[in-house]
């Protein structure tokens, strides 16, 4: 795999708090491809599925499907399908160069287009997506749990649809919701697949950035979106809340390049972070430091990159959708 261009920031964010769950226990699955396992209330409703670790060394994925199954998290309504989405990949989790197993061969949520059909395609992604396939079909309402490098508040991305947008809006504990067009968005993630691309269906799905990789904090953050996130889907009975939301709902008006793959914070700036005014700087591109500032007033920073890899982009200045 490329190396990640990683500069004195990174060193900060690679410490990891906690040891990965042993997960060889679900290997063999119970509906067909190894890691899966589905269960079925045996009650008419809808399909649905929680999914982790489809990137290798977002280790807390793996731990919050291991929290629900080890405890008991079952459908009342319809079926609930667990899904650890690149066990292979996770299982080169080394903590010491804990960036270094996203993959094996190739971002596996960025091969969920025309690479599924093209059988001349071998890579370990490519093959383990089209296992998945026949499942992931029946699913209407999917949680694909990520984590980020940078700290701070959770954030969901998701289509600009307004059936994904109300769902969305339905979990509350989900601090920020981000849509809009994003890096490399020829290359189909798992969000944007079939019926959950299709702006006809009412299936949804959402990619939940839990926390940074290796804080511990990222594991109960995700857990309790997964929760609320099958109790809104339907399949779990709602329980009463008392936060009140305070969902901020964002639209991508700036994805941040490098120059020259060249990119330097001005400040170890968190997800989410708030710029009332803009022109405010956020950091240097290129050679010559070119100045990026926030290209709006009221804006949003999503998402720091802290590893990143050639031709990957720097994070994203969002603005809030007005409704
Ligand atoms: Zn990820």
């Amino acid at each position: 795999m490329a190396p990640f261009v990683m500069d004195e920031l990174s060193r900060h964010y690679t410490n990891v708090e906690y040891v990965p769950v042993d997960i060889s226990k679900y290997a063999d699955g119970n509906c067909g491809p190894s890691f899966v396992w589905s269960f079925d209330s045996g009650r008419s409703g809808p399909h649905a599925m929680i999914c982790g670790i489809m990137h290798g060394n977002e280790i807390a994925g793996a731990a919050i499907l291991d929290r629900l199954i080890e405890g008991n998290v079952r459908p009342t309504r319809g079926k609930l399908t667990y899904c650890f989405g690149n066990p292979t990949a996770y299982g080169q989790f080394d903590s010491s160069a804990p960036y270094n197993n996203r993959s094996v061969d190739a971002d596996m949520n960025r091969v969920w287009g025309a690479e599924i059909d093209d059988d001349s395609n071998q890579l370990a992604e490519v093959r383990r997506v089209r296992a998945l396939r026949p499942i992931v079909d029946t699913v209407d309402y999917l949680l694909d749990i990520h984590t980020m490098q940078g700290r701070g508040r959770p954030v969901a991305l998701l289509q600009g649809k307004p059936a994904a947008l109300d769902f969305a809006k339905s979990i509350t504990g989900i601090p920020l919701v981000l849509t809009g067009t994003m890096h490399q968005a020829e290359r189909l993630r798992l969000r944007d697949y079939a019926q959950f691309g299709d702006p006809k269906s009412k299936s949804v799905a959402i990619q939940l950035e839990a926390g940074q990789h290796w804080q511990a904090s990222a594991i109960d953050e995700g857990e309790q979106v997964a929760l609320e996130f099958l109790e809104c889907a339907g399949v779990l009975p709602k329980r009463p809340r008392i936060q009140e939301s305070d969902q901020k709902r964002l639209k991508v008006v700036e994805i941040i390049l490098p120059e020259g793959g060249i990119f330097e914070y001005a400040k170890d700036f968190e997800n989410g972070a708030y710029f009332p005014q803009h022109g405010t700087l956020l950091g240097f591109a290129g050679p010559d430091r070119r100045e990026v500032r926030t290209p709006v007033d009221e804006c949003y920073f999503i998402m720091p990159v802290h590893f990143r890899l050639d031709g990957g982009s720097c994070g994203r200045f969002a603005k809030e959708i007005v409704d």
